[in-house]
């Protein structure tokens, strides 16, 4: 993150914040913590890098020690604050966890000799899927993780917009002829969709593919304005008509077509989550790309979440410990070319001018659960961060945070500390 951007981002926070925080602005590293509550921390560390020296904070008193080295947690008038150091690494997590349980007093209990944390990957979706969970025995772990990367497959078969067998396919063929019967799956989610495009005022519209599959992203390859210009008119979520009796959808015209690129991952995590809570599983982690969901914590510690510098792979702008929510974020750098005008042209469409949005970096929505999640990050990216965050302040139990294109950060009123004395 640039020094410019990242003193942007911590004056922000800062005029939000009412901790008042010292910090170093050596080293270009700034760091800005609080705590809104146990369960939901956000920790605003621009240009974090563990392994840089920088900023020191004084706990009051610590009373729980993460993952992250050099990141605790200190108590103070009965809030949480949250108290970051950057050093350089001098100790390994084991030595500090093993000083941390001693000073603790912790006894281990003895538990089974395979209870771990096992880990599980694939690629399905055109998407790494991600699965890391706690299980008690090495076999059912083995069964679990196959089971769970399976889900994606499923739904990649579903509702796949590039295999023609797809329900998505056939549907896109028949539904202007009449009313198709669909499955329970897709009529959830095409049902979802409609509310998040009602929502959002149509910025999230599942029919975009009637523009958006005039982009080639990896060839370089966009619409020119006359194309787009008849291409648009087949853009229009009103026309794609539910009917909640009989499960049948139904397009108003031909031509249609329907995509859930923007929603059906988020919606395979929590089919994902269910089939872990089937088996008993309580600490999980489940990522397909962008879209996560937590299941419990990581067993007495949040899960960290890191947002990533939407201009620079591998590091992150903020950090969030989190447990139990499903987080989703979209962003302009997953698929995209620079055109030659040097307009980032990428994969989030309006559905105004089927041309990719701008203003907007990157979109992360925490929520229950990783449908609507997926769905709202989509639609906020494409409303940008006033008429975005103005939405989402009328949902509950919603929040956001928008990395803007001056990479400046906007977070929900849930994400700011309350007020101190
Ligand atoms: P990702 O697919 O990278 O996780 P998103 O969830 O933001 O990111 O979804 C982006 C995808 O959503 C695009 O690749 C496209 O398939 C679809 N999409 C693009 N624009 C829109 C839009 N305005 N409404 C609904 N879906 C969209
Ligand atoms: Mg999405």
């Amino acid at each position: 993150m640039g020094k410019r951007a990242a003193n942007h981002c911590f004056d922000y926070l800062l005029s939000n914040a009412s901790v008042s925080a010292d910090y170093e602005a050596n080293n270009g590293t700034k760091v800005e913590f609080w705590v809104t509550n146990c369960r939901l921390v956000i920790c605003i560390l621009s240009g974090l890098c563990c392994s840089h020296e920088s900023v020191r904070l004084q706990p009051k008193k610590w009373i729980y020690f993460p993952e992250l080295p050099g990141v605790g947690f200190a108590a103070a008038n009965g809030v949480l604050w949250v108290l970051v150091t950057i050093k350089r690494r001098k100790f390994g997590l084991g030595s500090t966890l093993s000083f941390l349980l001693a000073a603790m007093g912790l006894v281990i209990v003895p538990m089974s000799a395979s209870a771990e944390w096992y880990r599980f990957s694939d690629t399905a979706m055109t998407t790494p899927i991600e699965l890391e969970f706690w299980a008690e025995d090495k076999e059912l772990a083995n069964r679990v993780g196959k089971e769970v990367l399976a889900v994606f497959h499923q739904v990649d078969e579903q509702m796949s917009r590039y295999r023609e067998e797809s329900e998505v396919s056939r549907l896109n063929l028949n539904a202007p002829d009449g009313p198709v019967e669909v499955s329970d799956g897709l009529f959830e989610v095409i049902e979802k969709a409609r509310e998040v495009s009602l929502l959002s005022q149509g910025a999230f519209d599942i029919t975009f593919g009637s523009v958006g599959y005039l982009y080639d992203f990896r060839a370089g390859k966009k619409p020119t304005d006359e194309e787009l210009r008849s291409g648009l008119p087949r853009v229009n979520f009103r026309d794609v008509i539910l009917d909640e009796d009989d499960q049948t959808v139904e397009y108003r015209q031909a031509g249609i077509l329907v995509d859930l690129g923007g929603i059906a991952k988020g919606y395979a995590v929590d089919l994902g989550i269910e089939r872990l809570v089937s088996f008993g599983i309580r600490h999980a982690r489940l990522s397909a790309g962008g879209d996560m969901r937590l299941l419990g914590d990581k067993r007495g510690r949040p899960w960290y979440v890191g947002i990533r510098d939407p201009r620079s792979e591998g590091r992150n702008a903020v950090v969030l410990p989190l447990e139990d929510v499903a987080v989703s974020t979209s962003g302009d750098y997953e698929r995209f070319f620079v055109d030659e005008a040097g307009e980032r042209v990428h994969h989030i469409l309006s559905p105004e001018t089927g041309k990719s949005v701008q203003g907007v970096q990157s979109v992360t929505i925490i929520g229950e659960d990783a449908l609507t999640t997926d769905g709202l990050s989509t639609a906020v990216f494409v409303l940008g961060p006033k008429k975005g965050l103005e939405m989402i302040e009328r949902l509950k139990g919603i929040d956001v945070v928008v990395i803007d294109d001056q990479r400046m950060m906007h977070v929900s009123e849930g994400l700011v500390p309350p007020q101190s004395d």
